[in-house]
């Protein structure tokens, strides 16, 4: 009798089936472990005396993964064998697994308070690689000769069998602490150690800490309402996160999860509420050094601080640095509506990554490269791959980028991101409707050869707002005059708008929003508790959107003092049913019901709780190991 265990894993990303299999192999258990893109299998014999202690470790020292859904086991009477991801070794860019950071708060353990403990299977070591091959000679470790208990460790250990980037305090990275007159240097356990209780304490009596960390510098402070703005709020622990923040079950799995991505969510507390209004962008420490620093906060009696990403030359009263050269990522954003989680942007958590490439394309786009190297396709960012090779180069337009290839494309944004979303879902060659959201919308159809913008959006351009307005219909020059009465600061920003904004930021401006973006929208549209039902006109004519109208509706709800929560709210549900309207008129027009959603705009609660109402008997489908909005268009120019 085989015993088998399945986890639902939405990713072919391989560091938690490796885990399991060096975790079977550290406890001596003879076992099978399989991956496809959807489930890891677990097979074992059921009559195995080790099996259940295996799988009660097992729940101990496997991370909690973002990818992680449903588990189930069974029985089964012959012996499985499925076919499995069987791909390069990959750089993470995780937090440390629990075993890992239980040897950084071990005083007996080579690692006491050492920020780059990792093994095969997590932590930072995507920061380390210089370029591909993955190994520690193409590192910026490459000068660090590990110690003879490291080495051993290589060896012995099976969570690090063949490691590249293996250190301890012994032999790896020296940290240093300045302020405006000394520096000190970390160089044993003690005072690793001292040096993140300092920089704990100094953030708690008020002062700022700039830290090197394997996600790029970042200034570290005690929030405050005047440095609070635009800063992301970082928790020390898990336990104060029910008391100053609404949370769902599934937006708490995320912020823990060994991913630790960005999310953002609505605050609880008076005191949160005080200091970031209704939401608040939030981070569990993602890397060994936030990790260290926000252990010490919680000692030093704070709950949460704040940090802004910078660069090295921000000011601040403490410096903590090592001299190792790292490449950082982007953050990663996530959007979470009941059981859907979708990745907003970023490159941290999901990149690098395997994909499928019949063609031996080579594909650019936002600086992220995907090219063919030992007969699989990694993506990466572009600095870390040496030679490009390829039958093709399918460039985004306006990179910045000569190929000199022969057979070189130019493909825009909307088109790589529909494709993404075909290719991902095994829909290349069938036709589609998409809708691609990214503050400008567009309506798109897929015929299985090409895409076609079917309802461009009108052009909008934010320079002489006002005169446009003031001529959409009878009565809109009325509008104009009585606005520039109501709101005349406004009214001024408006009339010297530069040409260039997206619809969105000036409806921030219009609506006086300190966040003067699509996020701030976002934002105030959360904090809205009430039903909606307000209407904003999103056209004039031939049912395209238009932005001066939208616009035009907005200012005269305003002038009607309609609430700035309220009107958010309604703007996405107006997008919502327009979309809504649009898509079955489309679907009827060419025989098909797969609809595509793409674009960051559809990461909002209230358009895509509206979607989900409206387009619902559709089963929309999005990308779900790539982000929804730019950096999909990556992987989609590989089909275009
Ligand atoms: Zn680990
Ligand atoms: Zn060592």
């Amino acid at each position: 009798m085989y015993f088998i265990f399945q986890l639902e894993f939405n990713s072919t990303k391989t560091y938690i089936a490796d885990f399991i299999r060096a975790y079977a192999k550290q406890i001596e258990i003879e076992l099978d472990v399989f991956q496809d893109s959807k489930t890891i299998t677990i097979s074992a014999m059921s009559n195995d005396e080790k099996l259940e202690a295996f799988l009660q470790g097992l729940e101990e020292v496997l991370p909690a993964s973002l990818f992680l859904a449903k588990s189930k086991h069974f029985f089964r009477e012959e012996k499985l064998v499925l076919p499995t991801i069987n791909s390069t070794k990959l750089p993470t860019n995780i937090a440390p697994c629990p075993t890992c950071q239980k040897e950084m708060f071990d005083v007996s353990s080579r690692r006491y308070y050492y920020p780059f403990t990792s093994c095969n299977h997590c932590g930072s070591q995507h920061p380390f690689l210089d370029q591909y091959p993955y190994n520690r000679a193409n590192s910026s470790m490459k000068f660090l000769v590990p110690c003879a208990a490291c080495e051993e460790e290589r060896k012995s250990n099976a969570l690090r069998v063949d490691y590249p980037l293996i250190s301890c305090i012994d032999c790896g990275i020296g940290l240093r602490m300045l302020d405006k007159e000394t520096e000190h240097m970390a160089l044993d356990k003690g005072s690793y150690r001292k040096l993140f209780e300092v920089s704990g304490r100094a953030i708690a009596l008020g002062k700022t800490v700039l830290m090197k960390t394997m996600n790029g510098y970042r200034k570290f402070f005690k929030v405050s309402a005047e440095n609070a703005s635009s800063s992301t709020l970082l928790m020390a622990s898990a336990g104060g996160f029910n008391e100053h923040l609404m949370l769902v079950q599934q937006e708490f799995n995320a912020l823990l999860s060994i991913e630790r991505p960005l999310l953002r969510v609505a605050t609880k507390s008076d005191e949160l509420k005080l200091l970031y209004g209704s939401s608040v962008l939030v981070k569990f420490p993602d890397d060994g050094m936030s990790m260290l620093l926000a252990r010490e906060i919680l000692n030093a009696g704070l709950e949460y601080i704040a940090y802004v990403e910078c660069d090295s030359s921000e000011e601040a009263d403490f410096l903590v640095d090592f001299d190792l050269p790292l490449t950082s990522q982007n953050d990663t954003k996530i959007f979470i509506n009941q059981d859907e989680k979708l990745f907003v942007s970023g490159e941290r958590i999901l990149f690098p990554q395997v994909v499928k490439n019949d063609n031996g394309i080579v594909s650019l786009a936002h600086d992220l490269l995907a090219v063919d190297g030992d007969g699989e396709t990694i993506i990466d960012s572009i600095e870390k791959f040496t030679s490009i090779k390829g039958n093709g180069v399918h460039i985004l337009e306006g990179e910045a980028f000569e190929s000199g290839h022969e057979n070189e494309k130019i493909f825009p944004q909307y088109k790589a991101s529909m494709m993404s979303v075909l290719a991902e879902h095994g829909k290349v060659g069938q036709k589609a409707i998409g809708v691609h959201f990214d503050g400008n919308l567009n309506f798109l159809y897929y015929n299985g050869k090409e895409i076609i913008n079917a309802v461009p959006p009108i052009p909008f351009e934010s320079d002489n707002l006002w005169e446009k307005i003031s001529t959409l219909r009878e009565g809109s020059d009325r509008l104009v005059g009585n606005y520039k009465k109501r709101y005349p600061k406004i009214w001024e920003r408006l009339d010297n708008l530069k040409g260039n904004m997206d619809i969105f930021e000036v409806t921030a401006i219009t609506l006086g929003l300190e966040d003067e973006s699509f996020e701030g929208i976002s934002a105030e549209a959360l904090s809205f508790l009430g039903k909606g039902g307000l209407q904003i006109d999103t056209r004039v004519k031939d049912n395209r959107f238009d932005n001066y109208a939208f616009l035009t509706s907005i200012m005269s709800y305003q002038l009607g003092d309609v609430e700035n929560s309220y009107m958010c709210y309604s703007i996405y549900e107006s997008f919502g049913d327009y979309i809504g309207e649009i898509v079955p008129q489309l679907i009827e027009k060419v025989e098909t019901r797969t609809v595509i959603l793409t674009g960051e705009t559809f990461a909002n609660q209230s358009l895509y709780g509206r979607i989900q109402r409206t387009l619902g008997i559709y089963k929309p489908l999005m990308n779900k190991s790539l982000p929804i909005g730019k950096e999909n268009a990556v992987y989609g120019g590989l089909y275009l």
